[in-house]
Parts: structure tokens; C-alpha cells; sequence
């Protein structure tokens, strides 16, 4: 049987941990980009180009006082500015919110000096560039498009085209009152103010959402990106040709259709304690894929006992987001013929996959080895005995070197008991720092680990079987 991390002990993944790139690379950052390059864009550019800037055919008059000064509101209103906008940047107290609270204050500029009303109807607000009036469409293909997902909660990330954010920041820093809410957020406001007419449960939030919507100002694209759930527990593997995670396929590495070794399936084997726990849960919540983040991993012939080995499983693309816990440990339990189990389930969010990578807990075996020509049973009881305690250097084994960078590591074997001899077999109890190689301990690995029970006896010893009987976790 092929070897996979260390005998029950605890390993970082070899591979990138992918959800850390994954969330950094996420849509939040991608919007703090686009901001960094606005700010700069606009310390770098001459922007105040002063009496060039026309709208609608006039130039702007620089020397009026910024809102909410009559004259101010005047202003903007000769500019052009849509009912949205003069709500937004007049500072102006309304009855109404909105597009009603901008025509108030338009009115109310009216009777004040009637001389206003000559510029009408305004043709392109210089401020949004009439991007409200795509509120209501925007709003629409949203209730469209996330019809049959489950959520309580989503956030909104606005692209607008950059000259229009800078062009509008240049107009409201100058003539909009202080602290008149920027394009952008304005937006944002105006899309979740009439989609919550819609679906008055729902909750708009800044940071974990359950659904993360981009909006396209220009072209009024949007992208629904259903964000993952995550779900703790600990499995018990009791099978010994089961790995923990997918392995790819050797002969064709794992590429979709499958080949021939593997049946079409990809997969080096076909069960994993991934997909016995994660399929059914998948399933359940109509979710795309998942990923399995174990607090270490042992080997694929080694079983896990005891009350089992923490893991993360995050949910990718979930439609259904809030199942019933114990309905899901039953479809993993009653699925997976007795190789795996799980006990429990609690939701999680994605911080606790990287505690539980971080977490350095020891670990108690169960070890069964044959040793050849076996001495005396009070001699190899001794031997084996007076291990315990001791701190073993262990360098880099043969049977991972190619994926790990050779060096020497001391671990403590914290206890050794229980020595059983059975003929030329022995079995034995012991509990052993995180990450100690167990199989090494027992056959040495040709003298990489030191001491070891082949060592102390002189003889060579051949593990038959090994059990994790407990990861001393929380
Ligand atoms: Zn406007
Ligand atoms: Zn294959």
C-alpha cells in the first residue's frame, strides 16, 4: 500500500492551500483594486479643468457655493442633475427618499425663483448619467436570476466606468453638499432600497454575504457568486483502502473523462473520506463541489478511531444553504457503509479551516509489527518499553522525500504501553507528538529514525497494521 502523509501524524497539505488564493483573489479585493486605481489616476491627472467642463451645452459655473446654499442647489439643478442625484448631493431634508425626495426639493427651488424652471427636463444628469433609471432593471434580473437559491443575506459590488466615477467626484466635491453620498454607494442604496420592496427578509451586508451580486454600470451585466457554507466535524475512517482526500488517477491525472485504469472516473480510488462525507452533503444542498480540510491525514491503510479526526468541508456554490444538521450526519453515515462515520456537524466559516491546520495535538496509536527472529518476550517488552519518553530524530522518510524537503525533525514519543508479545508479532499502545512518523519508529526506515524498535532490538521489524486511536484535539 502506498504511503500518503505521515502515519496518522500532523501534516501541512503539500499543495498551495487553495481557499487562501481563492480568498484573496476574491470579488471584495478585486473592488479595493479598482479603487487604489482611482485614487491614483486622479493624484496623477490635472483634473480641475475649470470653465472646459460643459453639461449640457453650458459651461459649469465654478464661483456658485456648493450645496445646500440656494444658490447651490440652483446649481445643479441648471446642470442638469436628475431628481436622484439632487436628493443626494442638495443636503436638503426631505419628506421623501430617492428620486420623490429630489422632485421636492426641484419644486421647492421652483417657487423660489422661478427663473429655474426655464431649463426643464434634464437630458443626461452629468452626475450618474441617468444610471438610476436602470435601477429598476437592475433589480429585476436579480429577483431572475436568484430564483430557486436559498439566502438571508447578500452584498452588492458596483463597477461603474471609471471616467464617470472621477467626472461625478470632481462635480459633488465641489457643489454637492458636505458629505453627499458618493456614486457609487448611492447606487448600491437605490438597487437594495427597492429590492427589499421585494423580498423583505433579506439582509444587505458588508462582508460574508450568502450571495455576492456584481453589477455592471455599463453594461447592467450582473454576476451571482453563491458563496461557499463550511461544516465542522470529526470523521472516524474504518476502512484501510480509503484516502482522505481525491487522489487523481496516475495513468491519466485525473483529467475529466477518465481512462481505462480508471474506469472513466479520474480517480486513483474511487472512495475518499472527501466524497463519502461530502458527496451526500453536496447532494443535500445542491451544491457544486467541495473541499476537504482535515486537521492533518493519515495514511490510506491507517484507520482512525476514537472520537476522529477534525475536518473542514466547505460547500461550493450551495443552492440550499440551511439543512438540518442531523439529517446530514444521517445521509453521511447511512451512505458510506460503515468506512466512514461522523457524530456531529456545525456550521463554520472559512477562519476555522486555518485553525484547524494550525492545531498541533497529539495523537494515541494502536501498532501491530512482526519482528524477525524475535528474542526473548521480557527482552523485546524492555526494549520496546524504555522508548517511551524518549525524543526521536527522524530525517525526511524514503517513502515521501519525493514531495518533502529532506531534514531532520525531533519528536517525542510521550508515552509507550500495553506491549503485547504474540509469537513473532508485537502489538503496543502509544501516544507520540504531532507529526512523528509511527511506521519509522517501529522499522527505522533504514536507520533514518533514530532510535527506533528495530534499532533497540537489532532486528528487523514489518508493520502489519496501524490505528489512530485518538487525536487529543480541543
Ligand atoms: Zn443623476
Ligand atoms: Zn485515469
Amino acid at each position: 500500500m502506498q504511503g500518503n502523509g505521515p502515519d496518522g501524524g500532523e501534516q501541512k497539505l503539500d499543495e498551495e492551500d487553495e481557499w487562501q488564493l481563492y480568498a484573496s483573489a476574491g470579488y471584495a479585493s478585486a473592488e479595493t483594486v479598482t479603487e487604489v486605481e482611482e485614487a491614483e489616476e486622479i493624484d496623477k491627472e490635472e483634473w480641475f479643468d475649470g470653465d472646459d467642463l460643459e453639461v449640457n451645452g453650458a459651461p459649469i459655473d465654478w464661483d456658485a457655493p456648493p450645496c445646500p446654499a440656494p444658490l447651490g442647489v440652483a446649481h445643479i439643478i441648471k446642470m442638469g442633475t436628475c431628481d436622484y442625484c439632487l436628493h443626494r448631493v442638495a443636503g436638503r431634508r426631505t419628506k421623501a427618499r430617492g428620486a420623490e425626495g429630489g422632485r421636492e426639493i426641484r419644486e421647492d427651488a421652483h417657487a423660489r425663483d422661478p427663473g429655474i424652471a426655464k431649463f426643464g427636463a434634464p437630458e443626461l444628469c452629468p452626475l450618474c448619467e441617468d444610471l438610476f433609471d436602470d435601477t429598476g432593471n437592475i433589480v429585476s434580473r436579480v429577483i431572475e436570476s436568484t430564483k430557486g437559491i436559498e439566502y438571508g443575506t447578500i452584498q452588492f459590488g458596483i463597477h461603474l466606468p471609471k471616467d464617470l466615477v472621477q467626472d461625478e467626484d470632481k462635480i459633488r466635491s465641489r457643489h454637492g453638499a458636505p458629505a453627499s453620498r458618493p456614486l457609487k454607494a448611492a447606487f448600491a442604496d437605490a438597487i437594495q432600497e427597492q429590492l427589499s420592496k421585494h423580498m423583505p427578509d433579506i439582509e444587505f451586508v458588508k462582508e460574508k454575504p450568502d450571495l455576492m451580486i456584481l453589477v455592471d454600470g455599463l453594461t447592467l451585466r450582473i454576476d451571482i457568486d453563491v458563496r461557499p457554507v463550511f461544516l465542522y466535524g470529526r470523521y472516524r475512517k474504518l476502512s484501510r483502502e480509503i484516502p482522505q482526500t481525491r487522489w487523481p488517477c496516475r495513468a491519466c491525472r485525473g483529467r475529466a473523462q477518465g481512462c481505462e485504469s480508471c474506469q472513466g472516473t479520474g480517480l486513483q480510488y474511487p472512495d475518499s473520506v472527501q466524497d463519502l462525507v461530502g458527496e451526500p452533503i453536496r447532494a443535500i444542498l445542491q451544491a457544486e463541489d467541495t473541499s476537504f480540510h482535515g486537521m492533518g491525514r493519515e495514511d490510506i491503510d491507517v484507520r482512525c478511531l476514537g472520537s476522529g479526526r477534525p475536518f473542514v468541508l466547505e460547500v461550493k456554490n450551495p443552492q440550499l444553504r440551511k439543512a438540518n444538521l442531523v439529517e446530514l450526519v444521517a445521509a453521511v453515515n447511512d451512505s458510506s457503509s460503515g468506512r466512514v462515520e461522523i457524530d456531529q456537524l456545525d456550521w463554520t466559516d472559512r477562519k476555522r479551516i486555518g485553525r484547524i491546520k494550525e492545531t498541533r495535538s497529539d495523537k494515541s496509536y494502536t501498532i501491530r509489527f512482526r519482528v524477525d527472529d524475535i528474542p526473548e518476550e521480557e527482552t523485546v517488552k524492555e526494549a520496546i518499553s524504555g522508548l517511551s519518553g524518549v525524543v526521536l530524530e527522524q530525517n525526511t522518510p524514503k517513502r515521501v522525500s519525493h514531495r518533502r524537503a529532506a531534514k531532520t525533525r525531533k519528536r517525542k514519543v510521550v508515552s509507550i504501553s500495553d506491549v503485547i508479545v504474540d509469537g513473532d508479532e508485537v502489538q503496543s499502545t502509544l501516544r507520540c507528538e504531532a507529526g512523528t512518523y509511527i511506521k519509522e519508529l517501529i522499522h527505522s526506515d533504514e536507520g533514518r529514525t533514530v532510535p527506533s524498535v528495530s534499532g533497540v532490538l537489532d532486528r528487523e521489524c514489518e508493520v502489519l497494521w496501524l490505528d489512530v486511536e485518538e487525536i487529543h484535539a480541543d
